[in-house]
C-alpha cells in the first residue's frame, strides 16, 4: 500500500468545459486513481443504445441534468466494482446537493470519505470560447450554443450550491483553471500532496 491505507476520494469540481476531464486523465496516469465520469458513462449508454441510453439521450442533448437516482446508481456500481483502485476521482459528479449527500453516505458505508474537492476556476467568457472550439472539433451535440447555455445555467443554479456544502466541511481547494493545462495539473498535484501528507500523519 501507499503511504496512506485509505483510498483517496477526490472531486474535480467546476463548470462544463473547465478542464475536469483533461485533468482527471492526468490524475489517472500519475496517481493510479480511477476516473468516475458520469458524463462518460451516460454517453457510453447512449452510444450503446441501451434502455438507459434511450431514457437520457434527449435530456443530455438539451443540456439538462438527468435524475439523481440514475447517476447515483452508476457511481455506486463503479465504486463497488473497483475494489483494487487506489482511489477515485469524480468528474462531473456530484452536481446537486442530493447527489453529494448520497456520495457521502456511499463512502461512509465503505469506510471512506471525500478527501478534497478541487475547484477549477474559469470565467464564463473563457468557457464560451473553449466550447466553441470543442464544438467545432468534436461536434458533441450538447456543446452547441443553446445547450451549453442550459448547462451553464444548471451549473450555476444546481451545482454551485455545493461549494458552501464542501467549504463548510473544510474540503474545498481552489485552483486557477485559466492557466495552461500543465500549470493547472501542477496546482492539482500540490493539493494532492497536501491531502496525502495529511492522511499519512
Ligand atoms: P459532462 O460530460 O459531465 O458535462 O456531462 C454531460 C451531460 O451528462 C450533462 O449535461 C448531463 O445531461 C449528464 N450528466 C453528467 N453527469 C451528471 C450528473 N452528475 N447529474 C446529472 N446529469 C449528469
Amino acid at each position: 500500500m501507499a503511504m496512506h491505507d485509505r483510498k483517496l476520494n477526490i472531486i474535480l469540481f467546476g463548470p462544463p468545459a473547465a478542464g475536469k476531464g483533461t485533468q482527471a486523465k492526468t490524475l489517472v496516469e500519475n496517481h493510479g486513481l480511477v476516473q468516475l465520469s458520469t458524463g462518460d458513462m451516460l454517453r457510453a449508454a447512449v452510444a450503446s443504445g441501451s434502455e438507459l441510453g434511450e431514457r437520457v439521450k434527449q435530456i443530455m442533448d438539451r443540456g439538462d441534468l438527468v435524475s439523481d437516482d440514475i447517476v447515483i446508481a452508476l457511481i455506486e456500481d463503479r465504486i463497488e466494482s473497483s475494489p483494487d483502485a487506489a482511489g477515485f476521482i469524480y468528474d462531473g459528479f456530484p452536481r446537486t446537493v442530493p447527489q453529494a449527500e448520497a456520495l457521502d453516505a456511499a463512502l461512509t458505508k465503505r469506510d471512506m470519505g471525500i478527501d478534497s474537492v478541487i475547484r477549477l476556476k474559469v470565467d464564463d467568457a473563457a468557457l464560451m470560447e473553449r466550447i466553441k472550439t470543442r464544438f467545432a472539433e468534436q461536434g458533441r451535440k450538447d456543446d452547441n450554443p443553446d445547450s451549453f447555455k442550459v448547462r451553464l445555467d444548471n451549473y450555476n443554479e444546481q451545482t454551485a450550491p455545493l461549494l458552501p456544502y464542501y467549504a463548510a466541511q473544510g474540503k474545498l481547494a481552489e485552483v486557477d483553471g485559466m492557466r495552461a493545462i500543465e500549470d493547472v495539473s501542477a496546482q492539482i498535484a500540490d493539493v494532492l500532496d497536501m491531502v496525502t501528507n495529511a492522511a499519512a500523519c
